[in-house]
């Protein structure tokens, strides 16, 4: 499959990998919208969120601990997790992803 998340865990794009777990990976987003911004993906593909929780529930859990992980490995907090599901939500990349975002304010509602 041609994903680029995929490539990035099977190490055949560069990425700054920040944090690995038995089924997740985390590294910096490339265009980073807070002073940590870092992508959790699961190991395996699966196209959101939901479609993950369905099909690995475990591994769905260990993108949110591997997120607090790095948060607090970072010195921080406070944080936002964000799953965009959908092109009208922003998604831009169809491998499963937890934004963890850190290290500045936040507004509420996000936008
Ligand atoms: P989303 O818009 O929720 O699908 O998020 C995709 C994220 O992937 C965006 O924040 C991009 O900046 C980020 N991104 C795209 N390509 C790369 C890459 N090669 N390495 C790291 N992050 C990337
Ligand atoms: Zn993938």
């Amino acid at each position: 499959m041609d994903c680029l998340f995929c490539k990035i865990v099977a190490g055949e794009i560069p990425a700054e990998i920040v944090h690995t777990t038995e089924r997740t990976v985390a590294f910096r987003d490339l265009n980073p919208q807070a002073p940590t911004h870092v992508l959790v993906v699961p190991k395996d593909h699966y196209a959101n969120a939901a479609e993950l929780a369905a099909g690995a529930p475990v591994a769905a859990a260990e993108l949110v601990t591997a997120a607090a992980a790095v948060a607090t490995a970072e010195g921080c907090d406070d944080y936002r997790l964000v799953f965009n599901t959908g092109a009208g939500s922003g998604q831009t990349v169809f491998h499963t992803h937890l934004h963890l975002l850190a290290g500045r304010a936040f507004t509420w509602p996000p936008g």
